[in-house]
């Protein structure tokens, strides 16, 4: 059995559905783990922000997200959409019940419960495509395999229940599973989500936990790159990485993969394929495990939108042991990214995602025992196997407000001038 993964972008509309369906056809004996459509999960994370504070333009969200897939269908299924109307309209009737009736106190199981029907529209109009194009397909809803612990928006996956269903539920070896990525269910029956992107994730999980031979991860760009071919003319592609390369290219902010994929397929050898969806037989990227060093050219891989927060303590006291955990916990509790720190005796940084909700509450908290600063709109910069050629590019005539170099990596948080295109 083998694994692949499609993301918004291969299914973005539909003719890239028919793409996606043919690279399928040749195949049985399959699982397919597919995204919410194009930037569907960013539309209903605007949902989910209007209902949970009651804003005006609730419904009007709705039926905009609701147009758009019922838009899809009309192009893709042309007359033969009288199934899959009826299938998607019981999951936008489900939806609008949902905000109909008043949110919860709780944001976080809210947006699980919205943000996953992303998923559920696009699979079910996948599958119902599939078997248009006659081509047999089972559908399977994830949220019956994927069980999670209740820590919403950023769920984890209990491995041992969902291994356990998993080999139930995927049981026959010649079908071609159609299913969701990202989404799970908690033990008291409630939606949860992986994390932004997660759908990664949930392939590599399955294939961990059903021993699949490989898995693919089907994207708008050649494989892995050595930059973002979108930002950077010289961006190319790099064949053969190592498990332990994806992991920090990924961890880093490579958009490429989800930094928690590569854990569950390292564990089991599992080797992992990035591939472009237009054009499927060429050869991509391919990670796995190897018994020799690469010689890497070096990579660069840009988190823009950041904020360097900088906290002084106010008393004086050191920031050691016992602060740093407190500063660590306070991160953690309002669920904020950290991408890069550093400290000095009585100071301490750090660059943070710059969307993160729960900012205004996290710097009301440090002012409490700190002096505290932040530039918005700042860019980190990581450079893996960097030399003084690499480090200048990135760099000429950049403000650097933060710089860390350690034998292979060097990283650099710079203001922001504008879009680059080197
Ligand atoms: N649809 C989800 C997101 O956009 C999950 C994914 O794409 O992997 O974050
Ligand atoms: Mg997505």
């Amino acid at each position: 059995m083998k694994v692949y993964k499609f993301g918004g972008a291969s299914i973005k509309n539909a003719l890239a559905l028919q793409n996606v369906a043919q690279i399928i056809s040749k195949h049985n004996n399959l699982i397919v783990v597919v995204s919410a459509i194009d930037k569907t999960t960013n539309a209903l994370e605007r949902l989910v922000n209007s209902y949970f504070y009651n804003q005006d333009d609730k419904f009007l969200l709705f039926e905009k997200i609701k147009d758009f897939h019922f838009q899809y269908i009309n192009e893709a299924f042309g007359g033969h959409s009288v199934e899959v109307r009826k299938l998607l309209g019981k999951y936008f009737d489900e939806l609008n019940g949902r905000i109909n009736i008043a949110p919860s106190k709780n944001y976080d199981l809210e947006y699980d419960g919205i943000v996953s029907f992303g998923e559920l529209f696009s699979t079910v109009i996948f599958s119902e495509y599939l078997k248009e194009v006659g081509k047999d397909s089972v559908f399977i809803d994830i949220r019956d395999v994927i069980t999670t612990d209740s820590n919403h928006r950023d769920a984890k996956m209990l491995w041992e229940r969902s291994t356990e269903k998993a080999r139930n539920v995927f049981c026959t070896g010649n079908n071609i599973y159609i299913t969701q990525g990202f989404i799970g269910r908690d033990i008291n029956s409630n939606c949860t989500t992986l994390g932004r992107e997660g759908s990664d994730y949930t392939a590599s999980a399955l294939a961990y936990m059903l021993d699949a031979e490989n898995v693919t991860i089907w994207k708008d760009v050649p494989g892995i790159m050595n930059a973002d071919p979108a930002k950077f003319k010289f961006a190319e592609k790099l064949n053969v990485l190592s498990f332990r390369e994806a992991v920090e290219l990924a961890f880093y902010g490579a958009k490429v993969i989800h930094p928690k994929t590569i854990k569950p397929i390292e564990n089991k050898n599992i080797p992992l394929y990035v591939k472009s969806f237009y054009d499927p037989d060429s050869e991509g990227t391919e990670i796995k495990e190897l018994s020799y060093k690469l010689d890497l050219i070096p990579i660069y891989i840009l988190k823009s939108n950041q904020t360097l927060l900088s906290i002084w303590s106010k008393d004086f006291s050191f920031i050691v042991e016992e602060n740093m955990s407190k500063i660590f916990g306070l991160f953690a509790k309002y669920k904020i990214k950290v991408n890069i720190t550093q400290n000095s005796a009585v100071s301490f940084s750090a660059s943070i995602d710059g969307d993160s909700r729960n900012f205004d509450s996290l710097i009301s908290e440090l002012q409490e025992d700190y002096f505290v600063k932040y530039n918005l709109k700042t860019e980190l910069i990581t450079i893996r196997y960097y030399n003084p050629d690499s480090i200048e590019k990135m760099t000429k005539g950049r403000k650097i407000l933060l710089e860390q170099r350690s034998r292979n990596t060097a990283r650099f948080v710079m203001e922001y001038v504008g879009e680059t295109n080197i």
